[in-house]
């Protein structure tokens, strides 16, 4: 999990949300370069649960994350 800026074309939010933090998990980090430019990430640093304790993207929380790279 990373808590990450991103920018483009979000299909539900204004323009301010989309330079809001986020938290995203590592899988939709790594899958944002497949993505066709679709949305860039601009940033990510360590999780800060204050930006919200699941996944922007696929609504996955940390504990879950942890437990699928555990297995
Ligand atoms: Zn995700």
């Amino acid at each position: 999990m990373k808590t990450c800026i991103v920018s483009g074309d979000l299909s539900s939010g204004s323009g301010a949300e989309q330079n809001k933090p986020v938290n995203l998990c590592d899988d939709c980090v790594a899958d944002d370069g497949q993505k066709s430019g679709r949305l860039v990430i601009r940033y990510d640093k360590e999780y800060n649960p204050d930006y919200g304790e699941t996944c922007a993207w696929c609504g996955r929380t940390a504990e879950e994350e942890a437990q699928a790279w555990a297995e």
